[in-house]
């Protein structure tokens, strides 16, 4: 399901309504949080989308790497995690740019998926994004991971707002702070994969949602 908006282009926020979820984790790759989401995501043959600041993919450039070796989807985030509704053309294609470049050599694989820290757009993205051949993605829900709520109530929050076709957003990662502990989020995974399956969801891969998928 497209959201569209004429300034600001065309964003996947959804998909088919249908019994297929999408996983996404924003803001790796992390050293602890992001093997951690693996491994739990390889023993219960889940796949996800991991949207990775081109920064931290310079530093933890093995990690971009193991994403992709996992089979997972890899976008873009930007390089330095910049809120685009602030900023001039030329900064958002370096932005755009930078990242495209570090996750291809760090992973191996060029990204075709883009999606705006914390949802911000801008006129000038829509053109960029283009460019470089991405599908710009936004999110059904997010369960404000970020503030460390609780292993217990980030899973509660998943399994509440869970709906057909929904692309959750959650965080491997902290945008600004490559040391940042995201590790509730790893420990809730295996009960949000449980609940989910529980009541009927079939995880799928973001890929299915890009918008030529050739
Ligand atoms: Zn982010």
């Amino acid at each position: 399901m497209m959201g569209f908006d004429l300034i600001f282009g065309p964003s996947v926020e959804r998909g088919p309504k249908n019994r297929r979820i999408y996983l996404t984790f924003d803001d790796g790759p992390n050293e602890r949080a992001t093997p951690a989401i693996l491994e739990t995501l390889a023993g219960s043959r889940v796949p996800a989308a991991f949207f990775m600041v081109g920064d931290h993919v310079q530093r933890f450039p093995r990690l971009a790497r193991h994403v992709v070796k996992e089979g997972h989807m890899v976008g873009n985030h930007t390089h330095n995690h910049v809120k685009l509704h602030f900023v001039g053309r030329g900064r958002i294609r370096d932005q755009l740019e930078m990242a495209h470049r570090a996750i291809e050599c760090a992973a191996g694989r060029t990204p075709r998926a883009f999606r705006a820290p914390h949802g911000y757009r801008s006129p000038f993205l829509r053109s960029a994004a283009q460019d470089l051949g991405y599908t710009v993605f936004g999110w059904t829900f997010g369960v404000f991971d970020t503030a460390r709520p609780g292993v217990e109530e980030i899973r509660r929050r998943v399994r509440k707002r869970l709906r057909p076709g929904a692309i959750v957003l959650l965080h491997d990662g902290d945008g600004y702070d490559p040391e940042g502990d995201r590790m509730q989020t790893a420990d809730a995974l295996p009960g949000i994969i449980e609940d989910a399956r529980s009541a009927g969801y079939e995880f799928a891969p973001l890929s299915e949602l890009l918008d030529n998928r050739s």
